[in-house]
């Protein structure tokens, strides 16, 4: 039941509470304000007879004419106010006694009446006045006994009416008592149904609050009331659970980053710590092919010389052996050479400038010409364009694909196309050749330095080129792939940015 409405059913049964009470209070007033007009009526008569019982004895005293009439008035005050009595005590028990009381009233009347025209004859003396005296003192006794009788009655009539009032006072008692413990039940209930449903609730609600407030986020008030109070708890344990679960994934989130942060700390360490070993290697190779080439030119030198000298001398043997020695030192001269040029493209590099891309393809093409005219290979380029780069760097790429496209040819006479492709921001080169192919599988390991496809005696190299032209490209911030069939060519791509 909502707040709401158990407060309308209190309000409604204060309101029934109230007036039971209220009517009992006016029912108690009535009661003893009848008994108090009963009494105060009672108490008009007992005067009223008291007084004509005074004035009765002093007009035998003195038989003026003043308490003859005044006992008279007060004869018929009496009727007046017995007629009155009549019609307030009109419990059967005090009708009893007032028919017989005005009878008794109207005796004194008659008996009254006699005695004074008994003293009027005496007096006029048409009567014997022994005889007259004796008559009226009997009339005078009767009247006497008479009053008394009557006085009996009205204060039996007194008695009656105080007992009648009594009983009303009990039962007026017994009734403020009745609503004066309805009061105190109702005002209970009230407070047990105060206690019950709005203050223990409410006690639960502020514990639930406390026990959140210090980072229980697992709490829950769980009011099952269909109240007001209700709905607040389940509010609040509705918000609970939406922070609940908001802190867990605020918590997984920082545990992630934390992770986040400390494989990224693990990664900048790796690339440190490769970038300076890589640079130990470049270092390592471009001393190693450097200090190499001193004593390799005195190898190659001196052989030649030894194959000049003793020319007519040496026979076919020793012939073939000093061939083999200058040959072994001609491909060392080529590796060390590619190395030291491998090992500049970090340590040489000039800064990047807005080259014109068609020149620097002149120039490999310049460099490869005798290649191309031993091949008979036929180069075609589109329009290239300009872009930032290190034009001699930029040279050493294209005669390395180039010259690959002429070495790796088929048995056709090798046809190479340069074309350049405007792609989201990135110029996209090809070199297009129709060579001998390469298997997919192989299309990542050609470029790692030393990789090859094949042995010296099929087709001649160091291994390096391929591995070279991935660091210049890469180097200005670019890809390097290929896409390639054996038996179907091959176009090697590399992109730079605009
Ligand atoms: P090298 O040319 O000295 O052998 P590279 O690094 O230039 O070394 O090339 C690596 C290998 O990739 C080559 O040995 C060859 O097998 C393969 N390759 C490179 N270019 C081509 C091409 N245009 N056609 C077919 N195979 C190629």
């Amino acid at each position: 039941m909502r707040i709401r409405t158990k407060l309308a059913a209190i309000t409604g049964a204060a309101a029934i509470v109230g007036l039971f009470a209220l009517s009992t209070l006016a029912w108690t007033n009535a009661q003893l304000s009848r008994s108090a007009a009963e009494l105060a009526l009672i108490q008009e008569l007992i005067e009223t007879q008291f007084e004509r019982a005074a004035l009765r004895e002093e007009y035998f005293l003195y038989h003026e004419e003043r308490p003859r009439e005044q006992w008279m008035q007060h004869t018929e005050h009496m009727t007046a106010a017995l007629e009155r009595a009549n019609t307030v005590l009109g419990a059967p028990d005090q009708q009893d006694l007032l028919r017989r009381i005005r009878p008794s009233l109207e005796k004194t009347k008659v008996l009254f009446a006699r005695l004074l025209e008994t003293h009027e004859m005496t007096s006029r003396g048409s009567l014997d006045a022994a005889q007259g005296a004796v008559i009226e003192g009997l009339l005078r006794s009767q009247l006497i006994l008479d009053a008394q009788q009557l006085a009996v009655q009205i204060f039996k009539l007194q008695a009656i009416t105080n007992r009648e009032r009594a009983a009303r006072y009990s039962r007026s008692q017994a009734l403020i008592l009745t609503s004066f413990l309805a009061l105190t039940g109702f005002a209970l209930a009230t407070l047990a149904l105060v206690a019950r449903s709005i203050v223990a609730p409410l006690r639960r609600l502020e514990q639930g609050i406390e026990v959140i407030s210090t980072g229980d986020l697992a709490h829950r008030i769980g009011l099952v009331s269909n109240d007001e109070i209700g709905d607040v708890g389940r509010a609040f344990d509705a918000m609970t659970e939406r922070l609940r679960s908001i802190t867990v994934s605020r918590d997984e989130l920082t545990k992630e980053v934390i992770k986040r942060r400390e494989v990224e700390a693990a990664l900048h360490k790796a690339n440190e710590d490769l970038e300076s070993s890589n640079k130990d290697l470049e270092q390592f190779a471009y001393v190693a092919s450097h200090d190499l080439q001193e004593p390799l030119r005195m190898v190659a030198s001196f052989t030649q010389l030894l194959a000049q000298r003793y020319e007519g001398q040496l026979d076919e043997k020793g012939r073939k052996y000093i061939n083999y020695a200058v040959d072994g030192a001609v491909r060392m001269k080529r590796l060390i050479d590619d190395l030291l040029t491998y090992s500049r493209i970090a340590s040489r590099a000039m800064p990047l400038q807005t080259i014109d891309a068609n020149a620097v393809l002149e120039a490999a093409l310049k460099n490869l010409a005798a290649a191309i005219e031993e091949s008979r290979a036929s180069i075609t380029a589109g329009k290239l364009p300009t872009v930032r780069a290190d034009a001699a760097q930029l040279t050493l790429v294209f005669q390395n694909l180039i010259g690959n496209a002429i070495k790796f040819r088929g048995p056709e006479e090798p046809r190479v196309h340069v074309a350049v492709a405007d792609r989201a921001g990135e110029w996209i080169f090809s070199i297009r050749d129709n060579g001998i192919g390469i298997k997919p599988e192989h299309a990542d390991r050609i470029f790692v330095i030393f990789q090859r496809l094949h042995t010296r005696e099929e087709y001649p190299g160091t291994g390096i080129g391929l591995a070279l032209c991935k660091q210049v490209v890469e180097r200005h911030g670019g890809r390097i792939w290929v896409e390639s069939e054996p038996g179907k060519g091959s176009t090697f791509f590399f992109s730079m940015p605009q």
